[in-house]
């Protein structure tokens, strides 16, 4: 992996030094819910590898990634009774990835509901 600095905050998050809200874990990824929720529900799925956003990452990791994605996803919706899930993911500082550590954000939706800022 290129550019990724194993002190971001979610690399502590998956080394267990700051506390986060897991709401999924298999061999490769975890879920965990976001500290600044955009929407009632907002979880944040990462893989276990090391790798600085999707650009970065092992392509031969993404399916297993992409599968979780899709049951957190699938969860979400049911969890939180929505009419719909956005699923979002930024690539360098420009795109709006803020965390250097990749991570897809799953964003149970409801009609007439607005994403926070
Ligand atoms: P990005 O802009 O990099 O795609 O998104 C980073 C996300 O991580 C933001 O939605 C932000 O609220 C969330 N976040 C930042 N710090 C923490 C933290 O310490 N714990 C948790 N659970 N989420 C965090």
């Amino acid at each position: 992996m290129s550019g990724y600095d194993s002190n971001n905050i979610f690399a502590k998050i998956l080394r267990g030094e700051i506390p986060s809200h897991r709401v999924y874990e298999d061999d490769a990824s975890v879920a965990f819910m976001d500290v600044m929720p955009q929407a009632e529900g907002h979880v944040l799925v990462m893989p276990k590898a090391p790798s600085r956003n999707l650009l970065d990452a092992d392509p031969a990791t993404l399916p297993a990634l992409i599968a979780t994605v899709q049951k957190v996803a699938i969860a979400a919706k049911e969890a939180f009774d929505a009419d719909g899930v956005t699923i979002m993911q930024f690539n360098e500082a420009p795109a709006g990835q803020s965390v250097f550590h990749l991570h897809f954000h799953v964003i149970p939706r409801r009609a007439g509901v607005p994403l926070r800022p």
